[in-house]
């Protein structure tokens, strides 16, 4: 079965949502490279990240959904600074400044490679993540 790679991730929270979503969808995902990226986020840039791959038959309807869902979370998309939707996702061009380090921190356990963040359009907060409607504290 020929597969054909749709996305690549640096944290493997992202590439679960997705492969789950797609799967509810009724299309089988895999996940390429899942647990070395997990166990030594310092080769997630050596292997080019976690790579969601569907089989080629399914490679249509799998981008149309993909598609859909990025849609969907930048109208979730929520800036914790000013309460703006509108989100531009850049390269970082600093990684070694305070937010990414804070986020670094508080997702410790993840892989956080650094190399993309979202800037809101309307006030210039940037975040490593998709700051969706957030649900502050509760997961510690
Ligand atoms: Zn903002």
């Amino acid at each position: 079965m020929e597969l054909v790679t749709l996305k690549t991730f640096d944290q493997y929270f992202s590439a679960h949502i997705l492969s789950a979503r797609l799967e509810d969808a009724g299309i089988q995902v895999y996940l390429l490279d899942e647990h070395t990226v997990t166990i030594d986020p310092i080769l997630t840039n050596a292997i080019g990240g976690i790579k969601l791959a569907v089989a080629k038959e399914d490679e249509q309807a799998a981008r149309e959904l993909l598609g859909l869902y990025e849609e969907e979370a930048r109208g979730r998309s929520h800036c914790p600074n000013c309460g703006g939707h509108q989100f531009l996702l850049l390269p970082a061009r600093k990684p070694g400044n305070i937010l990414l380090a804070l986020f670094t921190w508080i997702f410790s356990g993840f892989a956080v490679a650094g190399k993309q963040l979202y800037r809101c359009q309307d006030c210039g907060f940037e975040s490593e993540l998709m700051p969706v409607d957030a649900k502050p504290a509760e997961n510690n």
